[in-house]
């Protein structure tokens, strides 16, 4: 296989983005000599940075950003703060922000970052000290105009707040565009928080319109992951009156085949922290849940969950990715062979950053949209952007990751060929 950086495991993010970047540019005319550039991130950070504990105590972090391309603007993408984050995680996250990107043709490119820290061991005054570290350390390669960065797992509008603060107290004035996923009233955008859920629902509208499904009400969801993604995308769905049979969180599943009373499984986890506990459906392991009687399945958790191992055994017949890479290339395989139809995460859970892109045009402008204008013109991009892709899966013949990974690597291979290679 080729590989441009060392994978580091077999079965990792960033083999599985090497792997569908490969396969997608067999489909693809563009010189050797772009496909070669293209399978490298532009840059690399790593810093080692301390934190005071609460006990006083010195601890010492790690932490990443990754520039993957920059050639159709600033670089755009989430930091992420886990225990698992890896280079090669941040690697692959941040190829498949500038597929996502282009795709839905925003002016980026793409990057991620992210912070090896178990957020929940660490109090609020911590998260802070880290957050203001980690950004101070970045400012060398960030700027609205260089890398714009925004919220991804285990981070939200207030690690931004704290990022934007820190970014501008060092610069000397207040820099809103430094990040995109704030809270409003600093500079965020109506809409940012829901948009990726609405837009995974979105997504799925177009997918079961086209496979027959014209009554939600008899449309069964399951939605792996309760996080931002997954918990906004089960509200919208449940507004449009889609039947959820299935959630879960990182603690496991809950599965009730008349549907969830999605309010009450909200407000239990506001109380509780957990899906533990919840009464009136069954209670499952992840893995188990994934593999049970639905439509629609949604893997709004994280990268690896649909494997070799369960593919074979998942009901649904429509899959759209909330989560970033959550299905390995064995089990993308395996999906195909067995008829089940893949809207990819690039395009499925892009209406993160196109909210974002909306929210750093509205701070580089200081000019505010209302909500309306915002939801309107996330369908329009999404849609446009999946009919982009349908037209491309039908002209290759291939699926839809395929057929999303070729638009976007065209796009920016072209956008290489007009600049040319410099010096
Ligand atoms: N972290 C989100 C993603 O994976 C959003 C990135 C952004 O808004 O820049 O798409």
């Amino acid at each position: 296989m080729v590989v441009a950086l060392k994978i580091e495991h077999e079965e990792s993010a960033y083999s599985t983005a090497i792997a569908q970047y490969n396969r997608a540019t067999q489909h693809l005319t563009i010189d050797e000599n772009i496909i070669e550039y293209l399978r490298y991130p532009r840059r690399e950070f790593t810093v080692n940075f301390p934190v005071r504990r609460d006990d006083g105590k010195i601890e010492m972090f790690t932490g990443y950003r990754v520039h993957h391309n920059t050639v159709l603007g600033p670089s755009k993408g989430g930091i992420r703060y886990s225990a698992n984050v890896t280079l090669d995680e941040v690697r692959a996250l941040a190829m498949w922000m500038t597929w996502k990107c282009a795709l839905v043709n925003l002016p980026y490119g793409g990057a991620k970052g992210g912070v090896v820290v178990e957020p929940k061991d660490l109090s609020l005054r911590e998260i802070e000290q880290l957050t203001r570290r980690y950004a101070s350390e970045l400012i060398p390669v960030i700027s609205p105009h260089m890398d714009i960065p925004a919220p991804d797992m285990g981070t939200n509008a207030q690690t931004m707040a704290w990022f934007m603060d820190t970014y501008s107290m060092t610069v000397g004035y207040s820099v809103p565009a430094i990040v995109t996923g704030k809270p409003i009233n600093i500079g965020g955008s109506k809409g940012r928080t829901e948009a990726t859920g609405r837009g995974v629902i979105i997504c799925m509208e177009e997918a079961l319109r086209a496979h027959g499904y014209n009554d939600a009400s008899k449309t069964s969801l399951i939605i792996q992951g309760f996080g931002n993604v997954g918990s906004h995308a089960a509200a919208y769905a449940d507004e449009l009156g889609f039947k959820i049979v299935g959630v879960s969180d990182i603690y496991g599943g809950i599965y009730n085949e008349k549907g969830l009373d999605i309010d009450s499984v909200r407000a239990h986890m506001a109380e509780t922290g957990s899906l533990e506990g919840y009464k009136d459906a069954v209670h499952l392991t992840n893995d188990e849940l994934l593999i049970m009687p639905c439509d629609v399945l949604i893997p709004a958790a994280m990268e690896g969950q649909l494997t070799k191992h369960n593919a074979p055994d998942i009901k649904a017949r429509i899959i759209v990715e909330g989560a970033n890479g959550p299905t390995t290339t064995e089990a993308d395989d395996i999906l195909e062979d067995r008829g089940i139809f893949v809207v990819p995460d690039i395009l499925a859970n892009a209406g993160g950053v196109i909210v974002s892109y909306f929210e750093w045009v509205q701070d580089l402008q200081a000019f505010f949209w209302d909500e309306d204008e915002i939801f309107h013109q996330l369908r329009r991009i999404l849609i446009r952007s999946y009919d982009a892709t349908l037209r491309a899966a039908e002209d290759h013949d291939v699926n839809m990751r395929m057929a999303a990974q070729i638009v976007a690597i065209q796009r920016v291979a072209e956008a290489v060929q007009t600049r040319g290679f410099y010096p």
